[in-house]
C-alpha cells in the first residue's frame, strides 16, 4: 500500500495537528500512487500520523484530511460537509433546512479549519461557490458536490477557482458552473438590515468579502453611537466617514444605515466595485447625495486628503493583501504603516479608525506594532478599543497560525 514516510524528527508539526507537510520533510513515498491520491503520512519510525491529499508538484506537498486512521471515503466527505453546515447553524448563519428562499451569506467551509484542505465554499442566497485549490480536492470534487447539493439544495453551485495558488498545484485557473442554474449578475444577501448584491461570477475572490460581516456591524454601531453622543453635546450629528479599500462599500454602507445623514466617502482602484456600492445605496433609500465614490489609488487620494487637511470622524482602512509571503513582510510592513499615519492625520480628535491587514505573513503582534508607530509618528495619542478578526464561519485552528490571516484593530483618536 502507497503510503509517505517522513524523515526522522519531522512528525513535530502533525502531533500538534498542524495540518501541512512539506517536501522538504518528506524522506520517501512507497508504492506509486497517482498525484491527488489520499495517502497515510508516518513517522520516519513508522508511527501513523494521518491521512493527507498528496500532490508532488507543490512543495506543500501533502495536507491532512484527518488526523485518525480512517478511510477517506464519499462517508467521510459527507461527514465533513454536514459538520461545517452544523457549525454555521450553530453560529447563527445557515438556514434550517435548504437554501431555498434564504438571503442568507456564510462562508460553509473554510479549508484547513473545517478539515477540508484546499476547498472553499461560500454560500450566498440560494447558490454555493467554491474555490478548489488543490489537486487533492479536484479529485474528489464528484462526491463533495454531491454532497452539498443534498445537503442544501442550492439553486446552482458555480465554481470561482480563479486563483494564482492552483499553478502551485500544476491546475489552471476555472471559472463556470458546477450544478444546477447558472447565478444572475447580482445575487441579493441580507447583512446587518442591508439588501447586499453581489456579483458571484466576476466580483473579487467568491464575490464578497464575507469574512468582515461582524466588524461591519461593530463599525456600524460606533458610528450610531458617535453619533449620539455628537447630538447629546450639541456638536455636529452627521459624521464624516472614509471608507478607503471600500470594495462594494459594505463597511460604508452599513454605517450610513446606523446614522442617518453621514457623509460617507467610499475609496477603490475599482470603478465597478463602486458602480455596484452606488446602486446598493439607492437600493437601500441611503441618499447617494450624502455619498462620494472615488475611483483611485488610496495612498494618493488619502495624501491628497492630508494636504487639503480634510478631517473625518470615522475612517476604515481595508487594504488588500501586501505581503504574499514572508520575504515581503518589511515591504508590507511600510504599507501598513503610511496608510495609519495617513489616517491618524485625517481622524478628528475623538475619532474612531478601523485598521485592517489580511497578510497571512503579518502576525497580529507585528501589526499592532506597525499601528503603535505610525501612531507616534502622527503624533496621535490612541487607544485600542477591539482587536477584531473573521466572523466564526472563518474558524481558526490553534496550531495553525497561517490561518489567521485577517487582523484589526479599532482605535479611537483622543
Ligand atoms: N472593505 C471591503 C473589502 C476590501 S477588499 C468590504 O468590506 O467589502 C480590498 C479592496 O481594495 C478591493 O476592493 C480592491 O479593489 C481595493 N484596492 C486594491 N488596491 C487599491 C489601491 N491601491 N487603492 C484603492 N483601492 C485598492
Amino acid at each position: 500500500m502507497a503510503r509517505l514516510i517522513l524523515k526522522p524528527g519531522r512528525e513535530r508539526p502533525l502531533l500538534q495537528r498542524h495540518p501541512w507537510v512539506f517536501s522538504g520533510a518528506v524522506a520517501r513515498v512507497e508504492g506509486n500512487p497517482e498525484p491527488g491520491a489520499t495517502l497515510p503520512v508516518v513517522s520516519g519510525d513508522g508511527e501513523f500520523l494521518g491521512v493527507a491529499g498528496w500532490n508532488p508538484a507543490s512543495q506543500l506537498c501533502a495536507r491532512i484530511w484527518t488526523f485518525a486512521d480512517e478511510p477517506v471515503d464519499a462517508a467521510f466527505f459527507r461527514r465533513r460537509l454536514a459538520a461545517a453546515l452544523a457549525l454555521r447553524r450553530l453560529e447563527g448563519l445557515a438556514p434550517a433546512a435548504t437554501l431555498a428562499g434564504s438571503r442568507a451569506a456564510f462562508r460553509l467551509v473554510h479549508a484547513e479549519a473545517d478539515g477540508l484542505p484546499g476547498l472553499i465554499a461560500d454560500v450566498y442566497a440560494g447558490f454555493i461557490v467554491l474555490q478548489v485549490l488543490t489537486l487533492a480536492v479536484e479529485k474528489n470534487l464528484p462526491v463533495i458536490l454531491d454532497t452539498l447539493a443534498e445537503l442544501l439544495s442550492p439553486e446552482g453551485i458555480y465554481e470561482r477557482s480563479d486563483v494564482d495558488l492552483r499553478t502551485r498545484e500544476g491546475l489552471e485557473e476555472r471559472t463556470g458552473v458546477l450544478r444546477g442554474v447558472e447565478p444572475p449578475d447580482r445575487v441579493e444577501i441580507a447583512e446587518g438590515g442591508l439588501r447586499l448584491l453581489v456579483d458571484l461570477k466576476r466580483g473579487q475572490k467568491t464575490g464578497f468579502f464575507l469574512d468582515q460581516r461582524d466588524n461591519r456591524r461593530i463599525v456600524a454601531d460606533y458610528a450610531e453611537r458617535l453619533a449620539m453622543q455628537r447630538q447629546a453635546e450639541g456638536r455636529p450629528s452627521s459624521l464624516e466617514i472614509l471608507n478607503a479599500f471600500s470594495y462594494t462599500g459594505g463597511f460604508g454602507l452599513a454605517a450610513a444605515r446606523a446614522c442617518p445623514g453621514a457623509r460617507v466617502v467610499h475609496l477603490d482602484a475599482s470603478a465597478e466595485a463602486l458602480a455596484l456600492a452606488r446602486d446598493m445605496a439607492e437600493l437601500n433609500g441611503l441618499d447617494p447625495a450624502g455619498m462620494e465614490f472615488l475611483v483611485g489609488n488610496a495612498f494618493e487620494l488619502l495624501r491628497k486628503f492630508r494636504d487639503q487637511a480634510r478631517q473625518f470622524d470615522l475612517i476604515v482602512l481595508d487594504p488588500p493583501k501586501f505581503a504574499a509571503s514572508q520575504a515581503a513582510v518589511d515591504k508590507a510592513a511600510r504599507g501598513y504603516k503610511d496608510l495609519a499615519l495617513l489616517g491618524f492625520k485625517l481622524l478628528r480628535p475623538g475619532g474612531l479608525m478601523a485598521t485592517f491587514s489580511c497578510s497571512g505573513a503579518v502576525s497580529p503582534e507585528l501589526f499592532q506594532k506597525i499601528i503603535a508607530g505610525a501612531a507616534v509618528d502622527a503624533r496621535c495619542e490612541t487607544q485600542i478599543l477591539h482587536r477584531l478578526g473573521p466572523g466564526p464561519d472563518h474558524p481558526l485552528l490553534p496550531a495553525f497560525a497561517e490561518g489567521e490571516y485577517l487582523k484589526g484593530l479599532l482605535l479611537r483618536r483622543e
